[in-house]
């Protein structure tokens, strides 16, 4: 378990006598980086919003770590605010928000419809501007709040074939920074983690992808993946959900607007 506060700030000593616990809301938290930044946040002592579509994971997971389970569509703005408000009904004023969620999509220009370039930014972009506005009152409020784009560092350099990925993960990059500079006198902080390839069913399914698209076996594929990164290897769930949780604590404060790579290297800025 990681050495981390789970009371985040100026309220710690109220919440502490009051024995309440600090609400996270992750979002994508059916497998992957989210599921993993899901039960370190439980580990650490959060009372954990686990959300994403597939009911059944988010149930299964919420029941393994006692957290709440939060079944919510983020191409349906609808499905978004009646998220917020039910948590914010039942379970209470969200804390911290670890804006996970996204899908990775990749093709050439030409055979980027304007339906994958509209769910794209949509997923990854839209929802985590929607849930931002949303939870950011009740941060301003406490005087006090955390929240962390899991962007990629597809959003701070580009990428062949990934136009409509790349676009929406800049934009996460620029309303973090956006937000950051404006909210930097209420207590908030936001960031953002950058991650290159991560071990998880995202990378997976990109593996297929070279492994259609250029006749290469699995290790070959995998392995052009893993080249990428100057450590030669795919970065692990649990280094990125560190990174996360080490954004955390009252003693992170300082560290607001940050785009913080998370890839053996292979992006330097
Ligand atoms: P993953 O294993 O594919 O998981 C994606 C998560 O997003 C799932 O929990 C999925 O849940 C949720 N999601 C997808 N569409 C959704 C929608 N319409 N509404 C609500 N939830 C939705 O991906 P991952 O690798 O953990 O990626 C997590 C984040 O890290 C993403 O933002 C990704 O872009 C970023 N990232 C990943 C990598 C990588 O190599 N894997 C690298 C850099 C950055 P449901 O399907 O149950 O809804």
């Amino acid at each position: 378990m990681l050495p981390v506060d789970p009371f985040i700030g100026l309220g710690q000593a109220t919440r502490m006598n009051a024995k309440q616990k600090t609400i996270a809301l992750v979002t994508g938290a059916s497998r992957g980086i989210g599921r993993q930044v899901a039960q370190d946040l439980a580990d650490a002592g959060y009372r954990v919003v686990c959300a994403a579509r597939t009911t059944s994971a988010v149930d299964e997971l919420a029941r393994e770590i006692g957290g709440v389970p939060l079944t919510m569509d983020l191409l349906q703005t609808d499905s978004i605010n009646k998220g917020i408000d039910w948590v914010e009904s039942h379970v209470g004023p969200i804390g911290v928000l670890v804006n996970n969620a996204g899908i990775a999509t990749s093709a050439p220009l030409p055979q980027t419809t304007l339906d994958i370039w509209t769910q794209t930014i949509q997923v990854n972009l839209t929802a985590n501007f929607l849930l931002t506005q949303r939870c950011l009152p009740k941060m301003v409020a406490q005087g006090e709040g955390r929240i962390v784009f899991v962007a990629s560092n597809a959003g701070l350099t580009g990428y062949a074939y990934t136009s409509a990925y790349c676009a929406s993960k800049h934009g996460v990059v620029g309303l973090m920074r956006s937000l950051a500079a404006e909210y930097a006198k209420t207590g908030v902080t936001i960031n953002a983690v950058c991650p290159g390839f991560v071990d998880t069913d995202m990378t997976t399914a990109a593996i297929e992808k070279i492994k259609t698209a250029t006749g290469r076996d699995e290790t070959k594929a995998r392995s052009a993946l893993e080249r990428m990164n100057p450590q030669g290897r795919l970065i692990g769930v649990d280094e990125v959900s560190h990174a996360v949780m080490s954004l955390l604590p009252y003693e992170a404060r300082g560290i607001n607007g940050q785009a913080i790579a998370l890839d053996g290297g292979q992006v330097m800025k």
